[in-house]
This record gives C-alpha cells, sequence and structure tokens, in this order.
C-alpha cells in the first residue's frame, strides 16, 4: 500500500509557506490505518519494548493503536497544564518563544524500553524534547516511529544514534 496516497496536503496552512500533511485521511480510512500501525508493530516487534509514549495530539493518535497491538501501555507527552499528577518538564525553543513538554513523574519505571510515536518529523523539536523526557525518567529509547518525514527541515539530525522509522518521506 502507498500511503501517500492517504496523506492530504494543504497549501499555506496554517500559516503561508506550510505544506500541512493531513493525516486524518489516513485514519479515517480502516485499511490505511491499519496498515500504518501493523507496519510501526512490525518495525518494533523485535525491540523488546515495554511502553508507547507519544506527544499530543498525534503522537497519540498513532501510538496508541501501535501499545494496543502490541499489548503494552502508552504514557502520554502533553503541554503545559494538561496533566494532573506530579510532572517532569522540558522546555525548548520554536522559531518564535519556547514550548514546555510533560510527562508524569511516574509514567516510564528506569530501565523501561520505550518506543516513541508521532505522526510527522519536522525539525525534530518535539521529539527531541520528547527524548529528553523519557531519558529524565530513565527510560531507554528502544525505537522511534513516524508515519511522515519531512526530509527537506532535516530532523533526523537531531536523531543521530536512534533507531528510527518513517513510513513516507518528502524530499
Ligand atoms: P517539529 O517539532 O518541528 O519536528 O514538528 C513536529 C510536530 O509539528 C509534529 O507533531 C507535527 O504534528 C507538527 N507539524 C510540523 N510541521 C507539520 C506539517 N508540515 N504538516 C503537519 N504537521 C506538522
Amino acid at each position: 500500500m502507498d500511503l501517500k496516497e492517504y496523506i492530504s496536503e494543504v497549501k499555506d496552512w496554517p500559516i503561508p509557506g506550510v505544506n500541512f500533511k493531513d493525516i486524518t485521511t489516513i485514519m479515517d480510512n480502516g485499511e490505511a490505518y491499519r496498515y500504518a500501525t501493523d507496519q510501526i508493530v512490525a518495525y518494533a516487534k523485535d525491540k523488546q519494548v515495554d511502553l508507547v509514549v507519544g506527544p499530543e495530539a498525534r503522537g497519540f493518535i498513532i501510538g496508541c493503536p501501535v501499545s494496543y497491538a502490541m499489548g503494552i501501555g502508552f504514557a502520554p507527552v502533553r503541554k503545559e497544564g494538561k496533566l494532573p499528577r506530579e510532572v517532569i518538564r522540558y522546555e525548548y525553543d520554536l522559531e518564535y518563544g519556547s514550548n514546555v513538554l510533560t510527562m508524569h513523574r511516574d509514567a516510564i519505571k528506569p530501565g523501561q524500553r520505550v518506543l516513541i510515536t508521532d505522526d510527522l518529523l519536522a525539525t525534530g523539536g518535539t521529539i527531541e524534547a520528547t527524548i529528553k523526557l523519557v531519558e529524565e525518567l530513565g527510560g531507554i529509547v528502544a525505537g522511534i516511529a513516524f508515519i511522515i518525514d519531512l526530509k527537506y527541515l532535516n530532523g533526523m539530525e537531531k536523531l543521530k544514534g536512534y533507531d528510527v522509522l518513517s513510513l513516507v518521506s518528502y524530499d
């Protein structure tokens, strides 16, 4: 199956100059959504993964069906002020301003092997922050899986030394 056929491209959204890749047209097709999920499960199968972790909100859409299929848990990474119990936080720079991501302090037990998921790798800032949170809690990043890699933004540079899968890439 060619997943690219199921990804919608929206030019100049949410701001001029961005070519937005919309994965809702994968999700609303049962075969395509299952195919994408199965590809990630197959990638993770031999990595002795204990837990899936994904950043809001599209990291949940990718990670939760994977965790269900693998029979393991899912832990969310969320923006500040969304998780109700004690959290750790990581602040990172954006083009303008900064962003904070958080995880529950007890979401990962030291030594647990984690699969990180998100819909799309752009500059890599979101996933780098997610890695920092997982590692601060003592988790081992066993793999990182995306549906889409926007190669021209060089996000992979931030993921050197990690095992990474992307199902579709754009040059
Ligand atoms: P980054 O931190 O720059 O790697 O951005 C990745 C996050 O922003 C992902 O969680 C995506 O959901 C979202 N994102 C960034 N650029 C795009 C794009 N062109 N199309 C769709 N989502 C995007």
